[in-house]
């Protein structure tokens, strides 16, 4: 609630091109690096990557994060941990604790799950989600998308940066890029290529693929019923579940390893013995956090 708040609050002062955001407080290192831009227009990985690391540092600002000893972060730990350093990605991943059906991931690397979506994903289902996030980040999509949104950021505002308000236009344009972050819309195409990313993924690391199947029709059943509601922003981003659960199938039969999945249990719960470590399970090469 309070994040939509907050949002529709910076898309209005930015619209009004007034000094109504004085009362937003932002570091100046987010401010230099779209000044930056702004005056240079070239924007390189590099810049990608620090301004979607601002725009992260916004959103966790924003959003109650699950606390290390939180069991959707020990979950999450023990599900992902391993593979925070992905194809020479490394990837930094915290939970925020909201009731909505959503994950993203950054061009800085920065992946974000929300305890909504593990309340309805078994471990390998969500691999296969984090999984779909993780594809957007290598196949360069994350970059691309925040070049888009800090494009149309930096031309719409093209006429109040003349002034010497920069500062507080400069707050709203990362406000919007977080948002669009969230929302971030990716072609089909795109899509596609995140989900053969995300099944890779599964089945060079051991894992089900068949949870990717698994995955997508808990999506696509939950789009028809009351629970619609809750899983706007996955919807919005993802439409195309129930094509993505049939995609996914074929896959697995045309690897030969198809079998209709059965989700496992779904514990977010702090475990009652927390002292055995689980580290050296997997054939984890490397583990570098
Ligand atoms: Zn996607």
């Amino acid at each position: 609630m309070r994040k939509n708040f907050v949002i529709m609050t910076l898309v209005l002062a930015s619209f009004s091109f007034t000094k109504m955001t004085a009362q937003i407080n932002f570091g100046e290192k987010a401010i230099g690096a779209v000044q930056k831009g702004v005056a240079g227009f070239t924007f390189s990985n590099a810049d990608a990557a620090k301004l979607s690391k601002e725009a992260v540092d916004k959103l966790d600002a924003e959003h109650e994060i699950a606390g290390p000893t939180d069991g959707y972060t020990l979950r999450l730990n023990r599900v992902f941990g391993k593979h925070a350093t992905t194809d020479g990605v490394t990837l930094n991943y915290k939970v925020y604790k909201i009731k909505e059906v959503n994950a993203f991931a950054t061009a800085d690397g920065s992946v974000r799950v929300y305890s909504g979506l593990m309340d309805i994903m078994d471990d390998n289902e969500l691999i296969a989600v984090i999984g779909h996030e993780i594809g957007h980040v290598i196949n360069n999509d994350s970059r691309d998308a925040i070049r888009a949104a800090y494009q149309k950021e930096a031309l719409m505002d093209g006429a109040a940066s003349q002034s010497a308000t920069i500062a507080t236009v400069t707050d709203s344009q990362l406000g919007k890029i977080g948002s669009a972050i969230i929302d971030s819309k990716y072609s089909r195409k795109q899509e596609s290529e995140a989900d053969l990313f995300a099944y890779n993924f599964m089945k060079k690391n051991g894992y089900n693929v068949n949870a990717e199947e698994s995955a997508f029709r808990i999506l696509a059943k939950m789009s028809e019923g009351a629970e619609a509601s809750f899983i706007d922003q996955m919807m919005s981003s993802h439409p195309d579940s129930k094509k993505r659960a049939d995609d996914a199938k074929a896959r697995a039969e045309k690897d030969g390893a198809y079998k209709l999945y059965v989700q496992q249990k779904i514990v977010n719960t702090v475990p009652a013995t927390t002292t055995k470590k689980a580290t050296t399970t997997k054939k984890t090469t490397k583990k570098k956090k």
